[in-house]
């Protein structure tokens, strides 16, 4: 029970890898709030997780309704220990046909909500509390078509090491989780068919020195670390849980 008497808020966590961390959360011991904009997922996550979850439609952009999730979880569950800011979307932005509404809105997502998500936490949040935010190897690995979200996720990687030093006097730890391919709806038509998601696996297995595409529980995992006292000492770190992919040639 590495998280007993711990409450914690995920954003994004009725889907792919922020419901396995909310999944793992529970069976550890905390009681979690989780977010996002989807009311049937919500619920659905809810009903699974039971009375230690907590579920609340929020767009993780929009400060105000943040804000008021929070309050609500706070009166039921306590002040927050952990908080993985987690929600994100994917979104090509090829140099030559990109809107600037199209690109904003992967930076506005990605990137500044989870400076938001930060903000609304803090006066809510115990000395010696543990935020983990998602990046992703494609921050580092140069994919074509990637401009704004690579940049979103660079800027995740550099915020946090900022936030780290201005926490750091109330003993807050920010880390880095940035999976490399996990399967989970974000990859839309790729994993949308059986056929389509094994052809998937087969091209991510050729660019992965583990030779395998990543599951949610085991980025989820490394979050539980990191929210843990496992990781006291681990501050302003970035942990890729890529199967080896940032690595290779
Ligand atoms: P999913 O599409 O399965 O889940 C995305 C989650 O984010 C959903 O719960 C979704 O909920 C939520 N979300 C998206 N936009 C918003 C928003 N504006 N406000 C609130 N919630 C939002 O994808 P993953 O689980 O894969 O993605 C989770 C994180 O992992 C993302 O930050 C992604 O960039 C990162 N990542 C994923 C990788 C992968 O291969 N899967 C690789 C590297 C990083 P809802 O739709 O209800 O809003």
């Amino acid at each position: 029970m590495r998280l007993a008497n711990k409450t914690a808020w995920i954003t994004g966590g009725n889907a792919g890898i922020g419901l396995a961390t909310a999944r793992l959360f529970v069976a550890e011991g905390a009681k979690v709030l989780i977010t996002g904009r989807n009311k049937a997922t919500l619920e659905a996550a809810a009903k699974e997780l039971g009375p230690s979850a907590l579920a609340i439609v929020a767009d993780a952009t929009d400060i105000a309704a943040n804000d008021a999730a929070l309050k609500q979880a706070v009166a039921k569950f306590g002040k927050l220990d952990v908080v993985f800011a987690n929600a994100g979307i994917a979104g090509p932005s090829p140099v030559g046909g990109t809107t600037l509404e199209a690109f904003e809105n992967v930076i506005r997502t990605n990137l500044t909500s989870v400076f938001f998500t930060v903000q609304s936490a803090l006066p809510h949040l115990n000395d010696n509390a543990s935020i983990i935010l998602n990046g992703s190897v494609i921050s580092v690995l140069g994919i074509p078509g990637q401009s704004a979200y690579a940049a979103a996720k660079a800027g995740v990687r550099a915020m946090a090491r900022s936030m780290a030093s201005e926490l750091s006097p109330r003993g807050i730890r920010i880390n880095v989780v940035s999976p490399g391919a996990i399967r989970t709806a974000i990859w839309g038509p790729a994993v949308a068919t059986p056929e389509a998601e094994k052809a998937f696996e087969k091209r991510i297995a050729l660019s992965t020195p583990l030779g395998r595409l990543g599951e949610p529980d085991q980025v989820a995992r490394t979050v539980l670390f990191l929210a843990s006292d496992d990781a006291s000492h681990v501050q302003a770190q970035e942990l890729f849980v890529d199967g080896g992919a940032t690595a290779s040639p």
